[in-house]
């Protein structure tokens, strides 16, 4: 963290840093353990259970999986292959690895996964490490198209010495411009081609991608870190069989999963770089827990997966006409369909003086929405656009039917400029009908 003076912070944090820093300066051990105690509980009881969380990169994840992220075999050291350990006492905890790489394998319908990988982000440093060298060309989404730093000069991709380009984007579809990515790859070479980001309203025509990526000699990386859960039920497009050479994904989205990554892939040769950049690359010990919690969140999607994945879908799009009748600025691509085929829904923020203005505003009411980047006019100092996800709810049993409340509630808000703080406890009550969670196995 910085320090409270630190230049380059917005305002607003370094005036919060320096107002904890000295509250917690002034407390007892004592206290600050039961502060921190009372901190944990007010933000479960906040997010679990007050708010309508539209977050589209967050999930409920199985309470079960969570009570192992708790046990004694995540603070072990576990270095080495299964079944090769370099610290001894590991016959029972190893067997874990094993366990979840060949139920991700099942899952996903992959020949190789990666699973010792603490984040979808290192996930992707790992894949370009898997790919590129230093100084190579690499093509990925913009900002406008949902592109996530890690793919961009400030996040892993520009931390790794590789030059970004922008894919080719057609708004009308929000997808790839087929024919502009051609001719961009053709006079760029690039090594990688990335596929996907931060939303995804519909599938990515993947096999053009790959069409081009043979003429240029590129590998394609597909970010599934939001898209996991829906590949997963099998209700979104299959990345590794329409082409992509590596599959990247966080696991706490869509997913539902703990915080953790993955890789998949088919290629062998690659498989063999990841297992080199896992251990004893960049992992020395990995979190044991996390293993364990992520088997039985595989678990719960090769059991309820698929329905999970369609009732996801079912919601957003319930949601997203909901809103659009309620007076919501819906985001709807001029030449698709409809307003989404995925989990995520996106408004388009500038009547409402930005994605994060309008998700700071609403956040009193307890529904919770994030900004996003919209291929539209900016809004200065702000996002274009607000980006939402089904997912949560859909874990916590919304169904199409409830949706319409849903879009009054934040319409009571971003249309008819209620007070955000009236309207919370009408969410706060609504929400109390969804405090379990569903699509697990109990
Ligand atoms: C969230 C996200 C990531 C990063 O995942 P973490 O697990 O949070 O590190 C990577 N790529 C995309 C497209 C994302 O949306």
């Amino acid at each position: 963290m910085p320090e409270s003076n630190a230049a380059w912070i917005p305002p607003e944090a370094a005036a919060f840093i320096a107002a904890q820093a000295e509250r917690f300066q002034a407390m007892t051990l004592d206290g600050l353990d039961s502060e921190l105690h009372r901190l944990v509980a007010a933000h479960e009881q906040l997010v679990d259970h007050d708010c309508i969380n539209l977050y589209a990169g967050t999930n409920i994840p199985n309470p079960r999986g969570t009570a192992l992220l708790g046990s004694s075999i995540g603070s072990r050291p576990n270095l080495g292959h299964p079944g090769a350990k370099y610290n001894k006492g590991m016959r029972h905890a190893e067997q874990i690895e094993v366990m979840l790489s060949i139920l991700l394998q099942r899952l996903f319908k992959a020949r190789f996964v990666e699973h010792r990988v603490g984040s979808g982000s290192l996930a992707n440093l790992y894949a370009y490490m898997a790919t590129c060298r230093p100084g190579d060309a690499i093509m990925a989404f913009s900002d406008a198209a949902a592109g996530h730093p890690t793919h961009h000069a400030i996040g892993a991709a520009g931390l790794y010495g590789l030059k970004v380009h922008e894919v080719p984007f057609d708004p009308a579809h929000m997808d790839i411009d087929a024919n502009g990515l051609r001719d961009a790859a053709k006079a760029i070479r690039p090594r990688l081609i990335i596929m996907a980001g931060s939303m995804c309203l519909f599938p990515y025509n993947l096999q053009a991608v790959r069409t081009v990526a043979d003429e240029v000699g590129a590998y394609v990386l597909y970010d599934a870190a939001h898209m996991g859960g829906l590949i997963a039920g099998g209700c979104f497009q299959q990345p590794l069989a329409e082409g992509a050479d590596l599959m990247t994904g966080s696991t706490y989205k869509s997913f539902g999963g703990p915080p953790s990554g993955m890789i998949l892939t088919n290629n062998p040769e690659l498989a063999e770089r990841l297992d080199r950049i896992a251990f004893p690359g960049l992992t020395a010990n990995f979190d044991l827990g996390r293993t364990a919690a992520m088997v039985v969140a595989v678990l719960d999607l090769l059991e309820h997966g698929p329905a999970y994945a369609r009732a996801c879908i079912a919601n957003a799009q319930a949601l997203a006409a909901s809103m659009d009748r309620a007076g919501i600025a819906v985001f709807r691509p001029g030449a698709r369909d409809g307003f989404t085929q995925s989990q995520h829904v996106a408004l388009v923020a500038t009547p409402y003086g930005g994605g994060n203005a309008a998700s700071s505003r609403i956040e009193p009411a307890n529904i919770l929405f994030t900004s996003i980047g919209l291929p539209l006019p900016p809004v200065p100092g702000d996002a274009n656009g607000i980006r939402i996800g089904t997912q949560e709810i859909t874990r916590w049993g919304f169904q199409p039917e409830h949706m319409a409340t849903v879009a009054d509630l934040a319409a009571r808000v971003l249309v008819k400029g209620e007070a955000a703080e009236n309207v919370r406890p009408d969410v706060i009550a609504f929400r109390r009908g969804f405090q379990k969670i569903h699509f697990i196995r109990g």
